[in-house]
């Protein structure tokens, strides 16, 4: 099955998040089971970055978002993993700087697009303006509508000047992000992770909600769609989000380059290597 069916949020339509399973999951019964699929992914998308790189014509932005503790830097660790530190990026956007809040949303974002031939990740991204600012009215909300339009805009920009744009929407559920919070308290190596923002944000979660609803709704295009991955379980959202990454590049085509040498007179000269060298070793074996 390919997961982009399951997943798209079809452009054009109210999304609703509470019409989703943050737990579904397919027919594989755990991460033991699924790893083996989630590799053969990982190894995919290895080999068509190595082809995009090569073509240098086109370029792939990945963008992650969700509530805390949905996942989002396990997915750099152990999805992206697949495509190699040569030709990629991971930008994580936080509580933006001062200087960074004197200048327009996407003033911070833009640099860390993807250049020609590679590949950029996004740890949270623009997106964060039409949501923790709405949640918390950072702005007034006549600012933070306009920002759909804004965003869509930008992002057709870049689709035009050859970036693919995937955009990954983790859902969990508040039960299962109470227990990854549990999680976190337990594992003393993962307590650096706790923040009691945490907790405060939780609070919040019906209006994270809605905001993610409206997200999805006014910014799932044709040129960079929204993918609700259902993350409860982890093994799946890794293996769903390997999978449209690797069968999006697929799609992608990308052609290497022509040699840039006249192929035919360079086997010449390897062949004359070959035959001196052949020559050297019979010369040495004569007189040994
Ligand atoms: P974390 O990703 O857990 O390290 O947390 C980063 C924090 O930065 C989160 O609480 C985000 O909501 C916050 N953040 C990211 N972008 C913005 C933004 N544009 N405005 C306000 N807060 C932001
Ligand atoms: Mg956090």
């Amino acid at each position: 099955m390919d997961y982009r069916t399951l997943c798209l949020a079809p452009a054009g339509t109210a999304f609703r998040l509470d019409k989703r399973d943050p737990a579904a999951h397919n027919s594989f019964s755990g991460r033991a089971d699924a790893q083996p699929e989630i590799d053969a992914q990982l190894k995919r998308m290895g080999t068509f970055q190595e082809k995009l790189y090569a073509e240098k014509k086109r370029s792939l932005l990945i963008v992650l978002q969700g509530i805390d503790a949905a996942g989002k830097d396990g997915v750099c660790w152990h999805v992206l993993k697949g495509i190699g530190p040569q030709g990629c990026h991971v930008a994580a956007f936080k509580v933006p700087s001062e200087e960074e809040k004197a200048h327009d949303f996407l003033w911070r974002v833009h640099p860390h697009t993807p250049a020609l031939g590679t590949v950029a990740v996004f740890n949270r991204s623009h997106y964060e303006d039409v949501l923790v600012a709405r949640v918390h009215k950072l702005v007034p909300e006549a600012v933070w509508r306009q920002r759909y339009d804004v965003i869509n805009d930008f992002e057709r920009g870049l689709q035009l000047a050859g970036t693919t744009i995937l955009k990954f929407f983790l859902y969990i559920s508040k039960e299962e992000q109470l227990k990854r919070f549990a999680a976190r308290l337990d594992d003393p190596d993962r307590q650096w992770k706790i923040s009691a923002s945490d907790y405060t944000e939780r609070a919040y979660w019906d209006d994270y909600m809605a905001a993610y609803d409206d997200m999805i709704s006014h910014c799932s295009t044709p040129h960079a769609p929204w993918y609700v991955i259902p993350s409860n379980h982890k093994w799946f959202r890794d293996l769903a989000i390997s999978q449209i990454i690797a069968n999006t590049m697929d799609d992608m085509d990308m052609q290497p380059p022509q040699a840039t040498v006249d192929v035919v007179e360079i086997r010449k000269l390897y062949e004359a290597e070959v035959a001196k060298a052949a020559a050297d070793g019979e010369k040495a074996g004569k007189a040994g």
